[in-house]
Formats: C-alpha cells, structure tokens, sequence
C-alpha cells in the first residue's frame, strides 16, 4: 500500500512539475498561462496528450521534438523529478497531514521562483504575497512554534540582508522579501538553518565560477535559487538542525 501512495506522491509532483514549466515559461515572457495549447518553439509543432507525460515522454522521445527532432532541454524532466522528489520528501517527513500539504506548495513555488529567477534575476512580488499568504495559514492554523518565533523570523535575515543591500548595492529586493515572508513561515531558528544552507550553496557555486573563470555565467550567480533550497531544507528539518546546532554550543 506504501509504495502505492510513494508513487501516487511523486506522480502529483511530476504532473505539477510539468504544469509548472509551462508557467516559469510563459509569465516572464506574459503569455497567459491557462490559454493556448504547448507548441515546439521551433518549429511550432503542436506537442500532443501523449508526448506531455511527465519525464517518460522526454525519455521515449530521447531528449526530442517528435516531429523535427529539435533537442528539448534537459531542464524539463530535471524540474519534473525535482518538484516528484519534492513532494515525496515532504510525505516522508510530515506524512498525511496539513504540515505536507504546506510544504508541497511552498517546494511548488520554490521551484517556480528559483527557475525565474534564474532566467530572469528577478523574483516576483506575486510570489512573495503568495508565500506570505501560505504562511499565515500554516502559522494561525497548523505551527506549534508561537507567534513571536514567525514574528522574529520576519525581521531575522531580513533586515540584516536590507542593511548590506543599502551598503554594497549587492543583493536584489526580491531576495530580501523572499527572506522576510519565508521568515514569517518558517519562524526564527528555521530561518536562520535557510540562510546558512542557502548562503553555503551560493557561496560554493560563486567560488566554483571564479575559480573556472566563467564570469559569463551571470544567472547562476542569481542568489534566490539557493536560498530556495535553503528555504525547502529548513521546512522539512530547520527545527532539528537547529536544536542539534545549538546543543553543541551548550
Ligand atoms: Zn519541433
């Protein structure tokens, strides 16, 4: 029965996964997203029920366009299986329950924000009202944090990332409100596990550029994806982390 609903899980994901790569697509771009049927770009071939199976279409077609055998980007299924991986880490950690409900849509717009961000360098404000709105519900409704705890969380990263903005001009507004409504959900200790983790990730990926040379590659220099996968960890086990970090400081 477990394998079961593991699979119905990871399905969901790659199904949302799918739909989600349309989105991160088309509303940079502002093309609606409900309207209009899925065409190659490149030669504007109409992508059919059965070549938009999530992950299994990209592997039977081998990596292309059914009809003019264009490579697809590999993109694709990874954001498939991410947002499949995703959700099932999210039933592993929390189970069925509301808690997971939370995290598949917080990973869900994770997702979303780090690929436009990526693309873009830029992070929506539509998706911050969005976490925003996620957060109240999960702090009124389902935290056993306290208030106080989200309350801190708001301001923790934030204000200090808003005081070196102002200095060095080196970090986007996106990513200060990112901080501050991810904050709010997480609550004070979770929020500071995000920011490590999503400063050790950016860190890395930024000495790895410099030390290649490949100063070119601007967009991963973007600093809203890492703090995205900061912001899933610290979802899933910011609470442990940061127990287990502050007993060995006592
Ligand atoms: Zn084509």
């Amino acid at each position: 029965m477990d394998i079961v609903i593991n699979i119905y899980v990871f399905a969901l994901g790659a199904i949302l996964g799918s739909f989600f790569n349309v989105v991160i697509y088309r509303l940079p771009r502002k093309y609606s997203i409900t309207h209009g049927t899925s065409f190659c770009p490149h030669c504007k071939h109409r992508i059919m029920p059965l070549e938009l199976v999530p992950i299994f279409s990209y592997l039977f077609l081998k990596g292309k366009c059914a009809h003019c055998h264009t490579p697809i980007s590999l993109r694709y299924p990874i954001i498939e299986f991410i947002t499949g991986l995703s959700f099932l880490v999210a039933y592993w950690r929390f189970g069925l329950s509301y808690a997971t409900i939370i995290a598949m849509i917080l990973a869900s717009l994770c997702i979303i924000i780090a690929m436009i961000d990526i693309d873009t360098m830029e992070i929506f404000d539509r998706f911050h009202i969005m976490i925003f709105s996620l957060a109240l519900i999960y702090v009124f409704f389902i935290s056993t944090l306290g208030l106080t705890s989200h309350l801190i969380g708001f301001f923790i990263i934030s204000v200090p990332l808003y005081v070196i903005a102002v200095i060095t001009n080196g970090i986007g507004g996106g990513d200060i409100k990112l901080m501050a409504v991810s904050g709010f959900l997480l609550g004070y200790q979770a929020s500071l596990v995000a920011f490590f983790f999503g400063a050790i990730f950016g860190g890395i990926v930024a000495v790895y550029l410099l030390l290649t040379k490949q100063t070119q590659m601007k967009s991963l220099i973007a600093f809203g994806p890492y703090l995205c996968i900061g912001i899933f960890i610290a979802y899933i086990y910011g609470l442990e982390i940061f127990t287990w970090y502050m007993s060995l400081l006592t």
